[in-house]
Formats: C-alpha cells, structure tokens, sequence
C-alpha cells in the first residue's frame, strides 16, 4: 500500500497500530492501494467494538495489530488477542471474517468491485488489472 494511505492509517488509528517494529507490521501494510477502504473500515470497527466493550485506548488490553497483508486473495488483519474479553474477540474475529469476505469481491489493485480468480488462484482481480497481467 502506498505511503499516503499508509500514514492515513497509522495517522487514524495510532493505538491499534503501536509497537510496529516489534511484529510484522515494521513491513507495513503488505496489500494493495485497492484495498484501503477494507482495511480503514475494519480498524475503525475493531476499535468502536473496543471502545464499547468499556476498553480504553490507554488501557493495555486495547486490541493491536500484527499484520496485515493479502494471502491468496484475501485480507489477513492479525490482532493480537484480547486477554479477558473473550466477548471482545468475539466480535473482532467477526469483524475481520466479514471484511475477508469482501476482500474477496474487491480487486486489490484498484478497489472497484467486479472481481474475477486469476489464473493461478493467487490473485482476485478485476477485469482490466487481470488482463494487464
Ligand atoms: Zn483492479
């Protein structure tokens, strides 16, 4: 993802975003431009759920990520585990199987929506960035 949409990330969401350089996310956001809506949506959403399971951002427990990326087409958004709040991992681990299912209908490179399986089966594209390669 390119550097603007990254700051935008890490501008937004500094506490869900902390301590990069001690996981993988010191390699940054490791999908396309395509898909930072997805992204900027699910980090939104994982800290409304935080903020109403009574957890503060200042609180150690507040949810933070590991990683993310595409694996074969589809976002992987790694948080790390909310200790005490079963009901708060709950609700992220739906949050992020909703916004992996959707990343499977958002072409990565440019965010438009009608996606086909590439070739190999590695990539979910739209049409145009699919014939491109
Ligand atoms: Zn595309």
């Amino acid at each position: 993802m390119n550097e603007v949409l990254s700051k935008k990330l890490l501008d937004d969401f500094p506490v869900l975003f902390r301590h990069r350089s001690e996981s993988s996310m010191q390699r940054g956001f490791e999908c396309g431009d395509g898909w930072f809506d997805l992204v900027y949506q699910l980090s939104r959403d994982i800290e409304v759920a935080a903020r109403e399971s009574g957890n503060k951002p200042d609180d150690p427990s507040w949810p933070m990520c590991r990683q993310v990326k595409e694996k074969f087409g589809s976002l992987r958004f790694v948080v790390f585990a909310v200790e005490g709040r079963p009901e708060l991992s709950e609700r992220i681990s739906e949050l992020k199987l909703h916004a992996l299912n959707r990343s499977l209908q958002v072409c990565p490179e440019c965010g438009q929506d009608v996606a086909v399986v590439s070739e190999g089966g590695t990539a979910i594209l739209c049409q145009a960035h699919e014939l491109k390669r």
